[in-house]
């Protein structure tokens, strides 16, 4: 069997030809950056946010979840910083009319270079970048593009304007007349939505003291350079945890968090070597530590998670433009405080594009006759992939249908199995493999008389005789897993 590695390019195709994710609104020619989840997608991401909930709340005795509004008072972004520093350093081409977001320019020429096996200038030029962006010396960073002679891909000149800043936050209108309405913005990030709620949350969940808040949602971002399929999208999903703890412990939880987030990964059955750390060298003005967990997508190691030790500066920012008090009174050490953070933020729809690329893989098999055949695989872990089962009559007749519908009858309460009578059997095999279920159930003649079903393994593509009525602890058994999710800890 050969193997040959994933493009993006075929990664897209492959999703919209099985009903994963197609553009937005396709018939109108599609929306940059937005896309629709088809049946496959939708079920796919419905599985991660699932895997990731379970792990967060029910398997954390002291995490508990809540689901804000997109909409929050506006006041809460000025708290937050979005509104005066939620900006990229951006700069336009002149000839092109495109924008680009510095440090993609920057890093996309730094890529050239390793390309071409000069590592040594391209760390150097990202290391500068770094320092630059840090102290947002904007002269310095155009300086740095005048100096490589980086030119715009679509123009090829390097007839650029000043570094300037732009929000990426958008805005809308609250209210149905003009003049009552207020501008209000679609939130950027959902983690807000956790920290106005902190009280209301501590005192009705009756929450003491280290504590996280879960939260999945809808964030949008006006990102200026969207590209790379789902990685960066306008409109996407994060899955954001807040773990408030006593001030002085921050920096050892946020370990904890850091080695828990890599363990959930880990857990899906992906390789180590797909992962790495990267930790943060420019900290945002109210963090004390930070780090990505870097994925290593078909375009190179990019953020898939971040890992942000904030201090109490968001709680304390609330206390002070809202005027009441955000704080907490430890019993244990009789002290009244503000708690610090810890943050975990992954984007769900970045999650799904790793998933997918680290699954996306093109077989050739040799056959026992010389012939050489071809498969696509998404080898997916059954405990997120969309269809865990796929139960397979071998003829439409001689009442094989009839059984097959008693098996799904077992086991669809329990998992999602797919029914289906059409096609060779090989073909319909194919199919399973494109859209990554785990096993395939054959039912036929032999069926009838001693109740035992063909089992094919995706992976493998191995095949064995076993009885009917295993076939549904088998594949329970593989959602669930081996490993316990996490090392749960009882506070
Ligand atoms: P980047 O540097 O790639 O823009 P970020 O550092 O701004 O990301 P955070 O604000 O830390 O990202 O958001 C947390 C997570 O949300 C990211 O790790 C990423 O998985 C996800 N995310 C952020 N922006 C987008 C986007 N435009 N599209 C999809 N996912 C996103």
């Amino acid at each position: 069997m050969s193997i040959q590695n994933n493009s993006l390019q075929a990664i897209i195709s492959h999703a919209k030809e099985y009903g994963f994710i197609f553009p937005s609104s396709e018939i109108y020619d599609g929306l940059s950056a937005v896309y629709d989840y088809g049946p496959w997608g939708s079920e796919l991401k419905k599985n991660i946010r699932d895997y990731w909930w379970k792990s967060m709340t029910q398997l954390h005795e002291n995490i508990v979840g809540i689901d804000a509004a997109i909409f929050m008072h506006p006041t809460t972004w000025k708290a937050s910083g979005h509104i005066d520093n939620f900006s990229d350093p951006m700069i336009d081409n002149k000839d092109s009319k495109k924008r680009y977001r510095v440090d993609h320019l920057l890093e996309n020429y730094a890529d050239e270079l390793i390309a071409k096996g000069e590592n040594k200038q391209a760390d150097s030029i990202v290391a500068e970048m770094d320092k630059l962006l840090a102290t947002e010396d904007f002269i310095g960073l155009k300086q740095l593009i005048e100096k490589y002679k980086i030119s715009c891909p679509i123009s090829g000149t390097a007839n650029w304007t000043d570094v300037r800043q732009f929000n990426l936050m958008f805005s809308t209108q609250l209210g149905s007349v003009s003049e009552e309405a207020s501008e209000i913005y679609l939130r950027p990030e959902t983690a807000q939505g956790i920290f106005v709620n902190f009280l209301n949350v501590q005192k009705t969940a009756r929450m003491k003291i280290p504590f996280g808040v879960a939260q999945v949602g809808k964030a949008f971002r006006n990102e200026i350079v969207a590209r790379q399929f789902i990685f960066r999208m306008r409109e996407f999903e994060q899955m954001e945890m807040q773990f408030f703890c006593r001030p002085g412990t921050e920096l050892e939880w946020y370990g904890y968090w850091k080695q828990e987030r890599i363990n959930w990964h880990l857990s899906l059955g992906i390789s180590s070597n797909k992962y790495r750390f990267h930790d943060h060298i420019k900290l945002a003005h109210y963090a004390n530590a930070a780090v990505d967990i870097e994925f290593e997508f078909p375009f190179g190691f990019k953020e898939l998670e971040g890992i942000h030790s904030r201090t109490d500066y968001d709680l304390s920012r609330h206390q002070e433009f809202s005027g009441k008090k955000l704080q907490y009174f430890d019993n244990e050490i009789n002290k009244n405080y503000i708690p610090y953070v810890v943050e975990t933020s992954i984007g769900l729809d970045r999650m799904v594009l790793a998933i997918l690329s680290n699954a996306y893989t093109e077989e050739k098999i040799n056959k026992e006759d010389g012939s050489v055949d071809e498969r696509v695989v998404l080898k997916i872990s059954p405990k997120i992939a969309p269809i865990k089962l796929a139960i397979l009559p071998l003829v439409k007749k001689d009442g094989l249908p009839e059984i097959a519908r008693e098996l799904m009858k077992e086991c669809r309460n329990d998992f999602y199995c797919f029914y289906e009578e059409k096609d060779t059997i090989g073909k319909r095999y194919r199919r399973m493999d494109a859209l990554g279920t785990p096993f395939c159930v054959t039912i036929d003649h032999q069926t009838k008389e001693d109740q035992t079903v063909t089992i094919r393994y995706r992976d493998s593509m191995q095949q064995e005789r076993i009885s009917l009525h295993e076939v549904r602890n088998i594949v329970v058994k593989a959602v669930r897993g081996n490993e316990s999710l996490t090392n749960s800890f009882n506070l």
